[in-house]
């Protein structure tokens, strides 16, 4: 019934609407047809005959008694008559005309309109949008814009503003990305209802996480837990869309839990940056690769690197000759931080340190030689590790395994030793010997704020079985080579984000130690990877135990 009253422009999204309350300044004419507007004129003609009466009497009256030489002061009761009818409709006639009253009127006429919106927009989306909170956050200020935003508008849409100069003409990031989101429906012609605009803080994000902003994704956030790992307990936060992988994870949890807990140690912790650079000869590649390499060096080649931040310390360079063509692969330690823009400085501080001093004819090809190796599969990272490399165990009693995970020991060990070993093998799988580490990784990285592009060296995994225990009891172990987290940068000091990262302990900078608190959130990752691949895998064994129970003509109450 209300939608008949809202109007759709042809322009405008679908949420746009034209109220039905339309006033102008103009509308306050005098010609305007409403129920007030007979009376008005009328009252007004008669005021203003009073006044100009009462004007015109006393006039004459005064004029008469100067030409006589009568006092003035001496008034009839005809001439106090008209003084009073003067000074009523004197003042009649000023407040008539007083334009601060006019002002005053429009303003809350405008406010009415704005107010009607609102409720129009409301009345729509009740009746036709289920998720109201989505729309809602979506419409309110795309669509209630001034008009000197309809004006910015329509110069992004034309191509006469650019879209990424927004924020830093008009200064105000939210206002930005309203507008850009508004041009970019008028181009596209598509609408943007549930993509939210409202609730989030724009400024955080500017120079630092997100260019060119025109709303936010929602994913939900779910918790496994406790994980009981090294004697603390987490709620794991894992921000996914894939249904089962919180169940799942939080099973592997309580598996974990029922049987003592899990144990992790973080075997290596640095960051990788590798340069490409090229020599007219692979003699003189060779002569850097050697400088480089001996331990001499060190002391030199580090001062240079380490300058550039009080967190970054150089480990090891190792390098890698192709030709005239030298890759050297620098590891440093990043603190809590993730790393990569520290690493990349301290490189570029080396580089410029070589062609000041003994390699002058050494040519920069790039300051990333892909030998580092980021966000690609890469055996380097496999083998040496990348970020923080943890191994992380726990032991799972028999009757854990059989009431939480509804499998036995045997068909896990022989599962893990024929899919994630056997079945990786024959894939040719690079760092892929394991069940869904990709899964867990990549929930937990979006959820705390990390690089997702670095869940493809992150999930490098290597999940190993074995009956101990006279054969009754589960090892079982991920060995993660190349964890890559941080808690300070990049997207970690996001609200949502270092609400997670809180909610591990692990928020920002350790006052304690530099780097303990990425360390800790490596760890946590590998153990929830640890649940994770518990749970899949009892599943899975556990439905091959269905099919031959079957098979045997036995019950499949037990199906997972
Ligand atoms: P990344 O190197 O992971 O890309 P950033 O360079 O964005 O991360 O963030 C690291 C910044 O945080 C640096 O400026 C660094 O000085 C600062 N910082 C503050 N405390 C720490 C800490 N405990 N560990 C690492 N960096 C820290």
């Amino acid at each position: 019934m209300e939608l008949k009253q809202i109007e759709i422009p042809p322009t405008s999204t679908s949420t746009s609407i034209s109220s039905p309350v339309k006033h102008k300044k103009s509308d306050y004419s005098f010609s305007e047809n409403t129920p007030n507007s007979n009376a008005l004129p009328l009252l007004l003609y008669l005021t203003n005959a009073i006044f100009f009466a009462a004007v015109y009497f006393l006039l004459v009256s005064w004029r008469d008694k100067i030409r006589h030489s009568k006092p003035l002061h001496v008034v009839s009761s005809s001439e106090m008559a008209a003084l009073l009818a003067f000074a009523a409709s004197f003042v009649y006639l000023l407040g008539f005309f007083n334009p601060l009253q006019e002002q005053q009127e429009l303003e809350s006429l405008q406010e009415e309109e704005e107010k009607q919106k609102i409720t129009d927009l409301k009345k729509k989306l009740e009746n036709d949008v289920p998720d109201q909170h989505v729309t809602l956050a979506a419409i309110k200020s795309s669509d209630l814009m001034s008009d000197d935003d309809e004006e910015i508008v329509k110069g992004v849409a034309e191509g006469r503003i650019p879209s990424y100069s927004l924020e830093s003409k008009l200064g105000d990031c939210k206002r930005a990305a309203a507008i850009r989101r508004k041009a970019l429906e008028r181009i596209t012609g598509k609408s943007l209802d549930g993509l939210p605009l409202e609730s989030f803080d724009y400024e955080s994000i500017l120079g630092q996480c997100c260019e060119m902003p025109v709303g936010y994704v929602q994913i939900p956030v779910g918790i496994a837990g406790p994980l009981l790992l090294d004697g603390e307990e987490y709620s794991v936060p894992m921000a996914t869309t894939e249904g089962c992988l919180v169940a799942s994870t939080n099973r592997g949890c309580k598996a974990i839990y029922a049987s003592g807990g899990a144990t992790s140690v973080v075997l290596k912790d640095g960051m990788t940056r590798a340069p490409v650079v090229r020599f007219s000869t692979a003699k003189r590649a060779a002569q850097l690769k050697l400088f480089l390499e001996d331990p001499l060096s060190f002391e030199t080649i580090a001062a240079a690197f380490n300058k550039s931040s009080r967190f970054a310390s150089l480990q090891t360079i190792k390098c890698a000759i192709a030709g005239k063509n030298l890759y050297m692969r620098f590891t440093c330690s990043t603190g809590d931080a993730m790393g990569m823009n520290m690493v990349s400085k301290g490189v570029q501080n080396v580089l410029d340190f070589l062609q000041t001093t003994d390699f002058p004819d050494m040519d920069i090809i790039g300051i990333s030689g892909n030998f580092c190796s980021d966000k690609k599969p890469a055996a380097v990272n496999w083998i040496e590790g990348r970020g923080k490399s943890v191994v992380c165990e726990a032991i799972i009693k028999e009757d854990v395994v059989n009431k939480v995970l509804k499998t036995d020991v045997a068909s896990l060990v022989e599962l893990n030793m024929l899919k994630n070993l056997t079945g990786s093998a024959m894939a040719g799988a690079l760092g892929g010997f394991n069940a869904h580490a990709a899964n867990i990784v990549s929930a937990v990285y979006i959820a705390t704020g990390q690089d997702p592009a670095q869940n493809i060296e992150s999930s490098h995994c290597i999940t190993m079985m074995e009956a101990v225990n006279e054969g009754k009891d589960l090892h079982i172990s991920v060995t993660m080579p190349s964890i890559e987290v941080g808690t300070v940068g990049g997207g970690t000091q996001l609200a949502s984000q270092a609400a997670c990262l809180n909610l591990l302990g692990v928020k920002g900078a350790s006052k304690e130690v530099p780097g303990a608190n990425s360390r800790r959130l490596a760890t946590v990752v590998a153990g929830a990877v640890l649940a994770g691949e518990l749970s899949l895998m009892s599943a899975i064994a556990a439905g091959q135990l269905v099919k031959s129970h079957m098979k045997y003509n036995r019950s499949s109450s037990n199906k997972p």
